[in-house]
């Protein structure tokens, strides 16, 4: 999601005529769009504003002009006043929910009102004041329909950064789907934190459905792919389950974190389901759409969390089997119940080994999938040039990012290949000869 804000904020500058920088130095303005969720990537935020610094210093001591600085996301939502009193060399820090109000910021910035800080939750939702220029048209692009989350996971400050549950309207979402497809969309992927609690309000004045939402947008002309993400457990509705069965643009690939396999654990983590709940949501899912890859979070070391408990865990993860995962050691987060646990805390070293005993429980099943593609036949959307002289890298339904020798004027479209290998983390085939031909 951070990477569809960073994309709308360069839209809505672009007017002020600023552009894209391939690197920050020299910059007129660097926006550090920010990650709260771990204590790891919120701490980078002063380390890589030191960073900035140091660039505007030399770019005043050669007399090139200024760069402003600005913070954005969830480490400014929650450590705003903590930035600008660190960082008094800031000009800008604003909330996820606040960066449709840049030219006005930008503004006060540059007339020398002293540092902005923006981290209200607006009422008018930032979605109806962007720019219709500001849309995402890469052949694989994001487009966010929900953001928000009311969930509340014990471990979580999501609810408390990006805020409360919002939906966008259905008609804001197609507008902008059919804008994506014009510019050359070929695939969207729809984000929100919790894209399946998606609640919009359709043409007709209803609610509509994630599951709803999906049929209006696999109706375009034009789009051959779709992807959601990220979903939460209890919100896989049955009509949600069955769309992966009816809508044939619908990838066969879904990231459905579950976080731990301990009752006890996932009930600490206010997760609200069992292992057991989360298990038959798989069979379901399996069931409509036998092929269906699973992808998922988890975190190990939770306050508490016993040997037996996070073996609960690793007996989870090895009967749902995972095409792909992430899995973190749990990180106390500021103002979270979680973190309120203090004689709980696991230790350390206890965390890595579990962390590394269950990833290599993942990378193990991850290698498994992507062999048991070889020889077989994949429909891969071509996206772009690899490293390799003649190679383009492109995606498989699943997700894996598939290696091939091919002219490159087939980026941009789908071509059939014949999987050669299956690597930990890729696959890399050949054309299907009568393929080429077609297309030529
Ligand atoms: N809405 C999604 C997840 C969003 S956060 C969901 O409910 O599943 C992305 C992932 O970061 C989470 O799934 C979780 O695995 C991880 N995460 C969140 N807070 C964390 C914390 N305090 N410590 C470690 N991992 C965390
Ligand atoms: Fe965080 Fe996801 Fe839980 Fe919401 S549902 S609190 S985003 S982990």
């Amino acid at each position: 999601m951070n990477v569809y804000d960073s994309a709308r904020m360069a839209d809505i500058l672009s007017p002020l005529g600023y552009s894209m920088t391939a690197e920050p130095e020299g910059a007129d303005m660097a926006i550090l769009n920010t990650c709260h969720i771990r204590e790891k990537a919120s701490e980078k935020t002063f380390s890589e504003l030191g960073r900035l610094r140091n660039m505007r210093k030399s770019k005043q001591a050669s007399d090139e002009g200024d760069m402003i600085i600005a913070v954005a996301g969830c480490v400014a939502q929650a450590e705003g006043k903590e930035i600008m009193k660190r960082a008094p060399y800031v000009d800008m820090v604003f909330g996820p929910q606040s960066y449709h109000k840049l030219p006005e910021m930008l503004a006060e910035a540059t007339r020398g009102a002293g540092q902005i800080l923006d981290t209200d939750f607006p009422v008018e939702p930032k979605f109806d004041s962007l720019p219709d220029e500001a849309i995402d048209t890469n052949l694989s692009a994001f487009l966010t329909v929900q953001e928000g989350c009311d969930k509340f996971c014990a471990f979580c400050v999501v609810p408390y950064t990006r805020g409360a549950e919002f939906s966008r309207s259905v008609d804001s979402i197609l507008s902008e789907a059919k804008r994506m497809i014009a510019g050359g969309t070929r695939e969207i992927t729809l984000l929100g934190q919790n894209v399946n609690a998606y609640h919009g309000e359709g043409p007709d004045g209803r609610t509509y459905s994630l599951a709803e939402l999906i049929q209006e947008l696999a109706a375009l002309d034009g789009l051959w792919r779709l992807r959601y993400t990220t979903s939460h457990p209890l919100e896989m509705t049955e009509d949600l389950c069955r769309v992966h069965r009816d809508v044939d643009i619908l990838m066969p690939y879904l990231h459905l974190p579950v976080q731990a396999g301990s009752d006890r654990i996932l009930e600490a983590m206010n997760r609200r389901h069992t292992a057991d709940e989360y298990r038959r949501i798989i069979d379901k899912l399996r069931g409509y759409r036998p092929d269906l890859a699973l992808s998922g979070d988890f975190i190990v070391g939770f306050p508490g969390e016993t040997d037996a408990e996070f073996e609960d865990t690793m007996q989870l993860v090895r009967d749902v089997s995972y095409a792909q995962a992430y899995s973190f050691k749990y990180s106390p987060r500021p103002g979270t119940p979680a973190a309120a646990l203090e004689g709980q805390m696991i230790e350390e070293k206890i965390k890595s080994e579990r962390l590394a005993a269950l990833q290599a429980l993942l990378n193990e099943q991850q290698l498994a999938f992507n062999k048991s593609f070889e020889g077989r036949e994949v429909p891969v959307l071509l996206e772009r040039e690899g490293k390799r002289e003649g190679q383009l890298i492109g995606r498989s339904p699943y997700m894996q990012s598939v290696f091939v020798q091919s002219p490159t004027h087939r980026i941009g479209r789908t071509a059939t290949v014949i999987v050669e290998e299956g690597n930990a983390n890729s696959l890399r085939g050949k054309l299907k000869p009568g393929d080429i031909a077609s297309a030529a």
